[in-house]
């Protein structure tokens, strides 16, 4: 399928000189892009360009898995509000998805976890001036012993561990509720050894990855994320946004064509690293909503 912009699209970003430096907030899914390709940072999250284009082919499999994977965060989040198992599976009719939930019910990931839970849960804390900013599928808490992240993945592959733990999200998550979590801890944010972090497949419920944290990696993560702003401002200031020298990921970005490294998007069957589809959820940064910040 060829892309092509759609009316809402603009063919150009705007110019360097237009761009107005008004990043407050870093989330896993900026910081991510800019590791995978500091030009898609560049025209997505500085110049805010719209390029529609499929991810991947064939583009109804590609909207099918999306949904399937939302409606079983959905499920989740249903579950842990009260509503019982039965009636929330009386409600499935995809059988990919009943087999998910199938999973979850039989391995029951829930069953050690501390008992405050917080689904879908926003956080965001000040860091180098601006904001570091996540969103937690489940956050359990005992608060002043441990805290628990869990994060539901719906992929149809089991990505390896080091690659799962080299990814902005393992770092982000551990690291921002360490460094901004008090409010839900009782009072002193949790120590890196308080906190725990586990990546749950609802396709592969046997083989969860489960990520320990210390103050070791906290202060890795800190240089890490603050080297990764660090070098998004200057070449902010240098408008220095080079491309990905791997070409893959060409083939599943919406910018490819843009970028005129093709037209057609990638086979789904083809993908072997499921963050080459990953996508930005979007969600808007309204701080109201955001339950506990640490100013
Ligand atoms: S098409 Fe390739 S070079 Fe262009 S933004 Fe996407 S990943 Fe980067």
């Amino acid at each position: 399928m060829s892309d092509s912009p759609g009316k809402n699209a603009s063919n150009h970003p705007p110019a360097a000189s237009d761009v107005l430096e008004k990043t407050t907030h870093f989330s896993q899914y900026s910081l991510q892009d800019f590791v995978d390709c500091p030009r898609r940072y560049d025209l997505r999250h500085r110049r805010k360009l719209q390029w529609p284009a499929v991810q991947s082919l064939p583009v109804l499999e590609q909207e099918e898995r999306m949904a399937r994977g939302e409606q079983f965060h959905r499920l989740v989040q249903q579950h842990l509000s009260g509503i019982p198992v039965e009636k929330i599976e009386a409600r499935i009719h995809d059988p990919i998805l009943l087999a998910w939930w199938g999973n979850f019910t039989e391995y029951d990931p829930l069953a050690l976890l501390p008992p405050r839970r917080l689904a879908e849960y926003a956080l965001s804390a000040p860091f180098l001036g601006y904001r570091l900013l996540a969103k937690y599928d489940l956050l359990a808490i005992a608060p002043g012993e441990t805290a628990h992240i869990m994060d539901w993945k719906t992929a149809e592959l089991r990505p390896r561990g080091e690659i799962l733990r080299a990814k902005v999200q393992s770092r982000l998550y551990p690291f921002l509720l360490a460094l901004g979590g008090e409010r839900l801890f009782g009072g002193t944010a949790p120590k890196p050894e308080q906190i725990r972090m586990t990546y749950w497949f609802a396709a592969f419920p046997e083989a969860p990855e489960e990520i320990g944290y210390s103050k070791t990696q906290f202060n890795r993560d800190r240089d890490y994320l603050a080297a990764l702003i660090e070098d998004i401002f200057a070449r902010s200031a240098a408008d220095d946004f080079p491309p990905t020298d791997n070409l893959k990921r060409c083939d599943y970005c919406q910018y490819r064509s843009y970028c005129e490294r093709g037209v057609e998007a990638g086979a789904i069957e083809e993908v072997d690293d499921e963050s080459l589809l990953e996508q930005d959820p979007g969600f808007t940064i309204d701080f109201e909503q955001i339950g506990e910040i640490a100013f």
